[in-house]
């Protein structure tokens, strides 16, 4: 006997994420998910350390102190941010707040892989949007608008894209939808984007934005899973009635702390980024590879079919390199390249330049 799931469970294809493993090499020059190449803050790492001596101890409910902390950074209101195991888990209250049966959830053609994931496990209906040429189109997305949206979940800058909108742009978003929409702008990449808040400043004056940020990026801690969320006191309120009390072990919470405040190590992440981001996309459009301009910590290289991307990303792999596909993603024809330190930027372009016999 099979004993049945809720409606809409099945539907869900399971998440890929980017591999780490592959056959023949012991330690492969991973670009495959976005991950910090410099690793993460030796300030982090002691605070590591130290939490060992309060392990005993049940860690905090409402994370007051990694508030308090990221408030002061970001020049935030500490009332208004929730944080969570990876912004995931911020994106994924939302949906189990505001998103149900015969609830429509929106996301963008080569949007977030988790946004239908998530809208499925509330019982709602994903909705996908066409992008125009790898490109949010606000208007697209106000004519999928109707009674039944709930959310509108939006990456910017994109992923797997890179791309991203002018603020303006999303505000004139939010300006427009219906009265029972939550606009959520999803800041993974927020710090390696030039002169963006993430929509700060918007959440600020609406009651229907929120923002997720996360410390899997810029911070270095993908493996230890923190983000957060800043919105409307309101909708923050509603989101915390779901949240877990414990759901940030003391370890999760120290060790984010130190490496918000680390902002050396942070300025020094988000600066080789746009230089290295910068070098590799001459690089490959030097090499006749198609790539737009990226505002995050990856670029997407466009071939010219999907034969062609298949093949680099072999050969690639025979070199000990991972990169990601993103067929995925609505973008068969192309690889995202995380952009790495120094070494494994030029390790990469070598490589590729050899698969175009360029080398
Ligand atoms: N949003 C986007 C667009 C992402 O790429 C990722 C990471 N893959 C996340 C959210 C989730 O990040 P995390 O849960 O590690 O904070």
């Amino acid at each position: 006997m099979t004993i049945t799931p809720q409606p809409g469970i099945m539907d869900i294809a399971l998440y890929v994420g980017g591999q780490s493993r592959l056959e023949g090499h012991a330690s492969p020059l991973k670009l495959s998910s976005n991950e910090n190449p410099y690793g993460t803050s030796t300030r982090a790492l002691a605070a590591l350390e130290r939490s060992a001596a309060t392990l005993h101890r049940y860690p905090s409910t409402d994370h007051a102190e990694l508030r308090a902390a990221i408030a002061e950074i970001h020049e935030l209101d500490a009332e208004r941010i929730i944080c969570g195991v990876g912004s995931d888990e911020v994106l994924q209250f939302l949906a189990q707040c505001y998103a149900g049966p015969g609830d429509e959830v929106i996301h963008t053609e080569h949007g977030f892989a988790m946004y239908p994931i998530l809208a499925r496990a509330a019982g709602a209906t994903p909705i996908e949007v066409a992008e125009r040429e790898r490109v949010v189109d606000v208007d697209a997305i106000l004519a999928a608008c109707n009674e039944r949206t709930r959310i509108i979940y939006l990456t910017n800058p994109g992923n797997p894209t890179g791309t991203m909108i002018p603020i303006t742009e999303v505000a004139r978003l939010a300006e427009a939808i219906p009265d029972q929409v939550i606009l959520v702008l999803d800041g993974a990449y927020v710090e390696f984007a030039e002169d963006y808040d993430g929509g700060a400043r918007l959440v600020e004056t609406r009651d229907n934005v929120v923002m997720t940020r996360t410390f899997s990026k810029i911070h270095g801690l993908g493996g230890l899973r923190i983000g957060w969320g800043y919105g409307p006191r309101a909708i923050i309120d509603v989101l915390n009635r779901v949240r877990q009390p414990f759901n940030l072990s003391s370890t999760q919470l120290s060790v984010a702390e130190a490496a918000i405040r680390d902002e050396g190590f942070t300025e020094h992440c988000r600066a080789e980024n746009a230089r290295l981001r910068g070098w590799l996309r001459d690089k490959l459009l030097g090499l006749g590879i198609a790539c737009d301009e990226s505002h995050a910590n990856y670029v997407l290289a466009r071939f010219a079919d999907e034969a062609e991307a298949g093949a680099c990303d072999g050969a690639l792999r025979a070199e000990g390199i991972l990169v990601r596909r993103v067929g995925g993603y609505g973008l068969p024809q192309a690889l995202r390249i995380t952009v790495g330190d120094e070494a494994g930027c030029t390790r990469v372009i070598d490589a590729i330049a050899r698969f175009k016999g360029a080398a």
